[in-house]
């Protein structure tokens, strides 16, 4: 089975010391990118650990995927516990700084202690640098980036930084690399705030050598030339099916479509977008960058979810407003998605939908927790009963855009994933819209076969982010190919990504999160859920309270 290569480097931030360690045998189980790094996670973050103190690690991955050229795969993993869920989480980035932690050499890079001083961290195949950068506190993503690029010509596609609300801790902030793209959801900045890192860089020549496939030729051609919607509309594409079917979250989830949807929708997007964009090596460029020359407003997106959260969620009916809620996020090192939930949570609490400029000013007061920013900075399951709102969350996630009281598959996935309420853990909405070819198919309501699909789901994610591949390459990957590409069985590929899932739940049970976490706000509009619930556990070899029991811990 193809794997990732390389040695475990192991930053201690606080003592200034690096360790190297072999973990090829880790590497030959679990691949590369989430899968190594949840391994490695769950063997030296303690169980007890505080998420923002110094016995956490940020776990820095690519898999075996990012030695190739191949179209979808300039993504990078990282695995931390997670100030939001309070459980093991992975997060994926796209842009261009896979190739430049490749290039490392090492396997996996991890940051472990504190610093007591804010500090870049300078990663080469030849070293490891402590910079000191007082100077930088308070940086927003692009001042860190320009520092970066006119102080040490170190460009934004080798960094991973974070913004004002990584260093103030705020339990969604981000990870940011090439300035708008995000290790995005968990909280992962600011756990790399808590450690006093402002920043990591990578760079080397010491990639290893992957020949490209016939395969991977054949993908990269498809991607180049297939005529897909996503090239031009991205992810928001999907809007005005969500919206046609009564699936699009709306008004803080008190509704399920949006009058004003036009004004937000892929078409919308498409009408702002002024280049191509694309991460790196990948053909089919589904990035939106996007400029309104009017208002001077210039950013990347938004995609689906920011477009819900921002947009309809907050009763905001203008791409260009919501374009600038997205520039607001990245430049501070937020997560676009929770960001949006939580203002609209508190939009909903003072009857303000619609209100751009309240809007921006607390996307500020969260970065900086400052007034009623520091409470909205603990993300919606935490702050919920205080705002005097539903909780919109599973497990601290805030929910994304795809309904499960639409898509009964993919409310299955947001109760029991380990994530939380978040789309990518197993992307079942695209089953159910359904937005794959119609064998592929399932009916959006009820849940006959999905408890069994969705164990299929999350292995399949947890294979592509362990490759590490884009999963919208959905339309390019068959069993056959990820058999050719890997090496290995389809079956030991899954196999793979089921000993994840396993490893991120026994974590997580270590934590107390158990069956009783895995519920969700609108379970009593769901008969059948709790069955459903019941199979996927009995499925995965779990305990009937969704616990693992040690005799099903893998290796
Ligand atoms: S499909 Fe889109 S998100 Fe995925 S690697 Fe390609 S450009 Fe990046």
């Amino acid at each position: 089975m193809l794997h990732s290569t390389g040695p475990l480097l192991s930053i201690d931030v606080g003592e200034r010391t690096t360790v190297e360690t072999d973990i090829t045998e880790v590497q030959e189980r679990y691949i590369g990118g989430r899968g190594v790094a949840t391994r490695l996670a769950h063997e030296r973050v303690p169980f007890d650990a505080d998420p923002l103190g110094p016995e956490n690690r940020a776990v820095f991955t690519t898999g075996p995927m990012q030695a190739s050229q191949m179209s979808f795969t300039g993504r990078t993993n990282c695995t931390a516990l997670s100030p939001l869920t309070d459980g093991l989480l992975s997060s994926n980035a796209g842009g261009f700084v896979s190739r430049h932690l490749a290039a490392t050499g090492y396997g996996a890079i991890e940051l472990a202690g504190a610093s007591d001083d804010l500090v870049i961290v300078h990663v080469r195949d030849d070293g490891v640098e402590f910079e000191a950068v007082p100077d930088l506190a308070g940086a927003t993503v692009s001042e860190t980036t320009g520092y970066l690029e006119d102080e040490r010509d170190i460009s934004s596609d080798r960094t991973a930084v974070i913004g004002p609300a990584g260093e103030n801790e705020v339990r969604f902030a981000s990870i940011m690399t090439t300035e708008e793209r995000a290790f995005g959801r968990g909280g992962l900045g600011a756990v790399l705030g808590a450690k006093n890192v402002k920043a990591v860089t990578f760079g080397g020549d010491s990639a290893p050598g992957l020949e490209i496939s016939a395969t991977a030729n054949e993908i990269h051609r498809e991607a180049a030339t297939e005529d897909h919607i996503m090239k031009e509309q991205g992810t928001v594409a999907v809007m005005d099916l969500a919206n046609e079917m009564d699936g699009l979250p709306s008004y803080y989830f008190s509704e399920r479509s949006f009058a004003g949807v036009e004004g937000i929708n892929g078409a919308a997007v498409a009408e702002k977008k002024y280049k191509k964009g694309t991460c790196s090596a990948c053909a089919f460029a589904c990035k939106l960058p996007t400029r309104d020359e009017a208002r001077g407003v210039e950013t990347e997106g938004p995609e689906f979810e920011v477009a819900m959260a921002f947009g309809s969620n907050s009763g905001v009916d203008d791409i260009v407003d919501v374009m600038e809620s997205n520039r607001l996020c990245d430049e501070y090192g937020l997560d676009a998605i929770s960001a949006g939930n939580t203002i609209a949570a508190y939009l909903a609490a003072e009857d303000e939908f619609g209100n751009r400029e309240l809007i921006w000013d607390l996307v500020d007061k969260i970065a900086q927790r400052d007034g009623v920013g520091d409470t909205l900075a603990e993300g919606i399951g935490r702050i919920h009963e205080d705002l005097g709102v539903g909780n919109w969350s599973v497990k601290n996630m805030d929910f994304a855009a795809h309904e499960g009281r639409l898509l009964h598959g993919q409310a299955l996935s947001y109760a029991v994933a380990n994530r939380g309420a978040d789309h990518m853990y197993a992307t079942f909405y695209s089953v159910e819209y359904p937005l794959v070819e119609e064998a592929e198919a399932m009916e959006p309501a009820g849940f006959e076969g999905k408890a069994d699909r969705l164990v299929e789901r999350e292995n399949l994610m947890a294979l592509n982010d362990s490759g590490v591949v884009c999963k919208f390459s959905r339309d390019f990957m068959t069993p056959e190919r990820y058999e050719l590409l890997f090496d290995a069985d389809f079956e030991e590929l899954l196999a793979a990504g089921a000993r994840t899932v396993t490893l991120e739940r026994h974590f997580n049970n270590r934590r107390g999160i158990d069956g009783d976490d895995d519920r969700l706000p609108y379970e009593e509009e769901l008969p059948g859920l709790d069955d459903a619930i019941d199979s996927y556990y009995e499925l995965r070899g779990w305990n009937d309270d969704g616990t693992v029991p040690e005799s099903a811990l893998p290796a």
